[in-house]
């Protein structure tokens, strides 16, 4: 993961901060204070659609409806 460098970007101390990424998302992080500021990752938005939610066999009369 490429840092980038803020210089005197961080809202405590005025120092510089890199912004870096773990598993969790990016967050920036000051390199004098050590403070540490999440940055809001946009969530990945999934267009499925609601289908049968229950796991295992369907019931028959649900079955009856589907093919109906
Ligand atoms: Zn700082």
């Amino acid at each position: 993961m490429v840092t980038a460098v803020g210089f005197k970007a961080c809202p405590r101390c005025g120092g510089d901060v890199h912004t870096k990424a773990d598993m969790y998302g990016s967050y920036r992080e000051c390199l004098h204070c050590g403070h540490v500021s999440d940055i809001p990752t946009p969530r990945a938005k999934f267009a499925w659609t609601k289908g049968r939610l229950k796991p295992g066999r369907p019931r028959k009369s649900a079955t009856k409806r589907d093919a109906a």
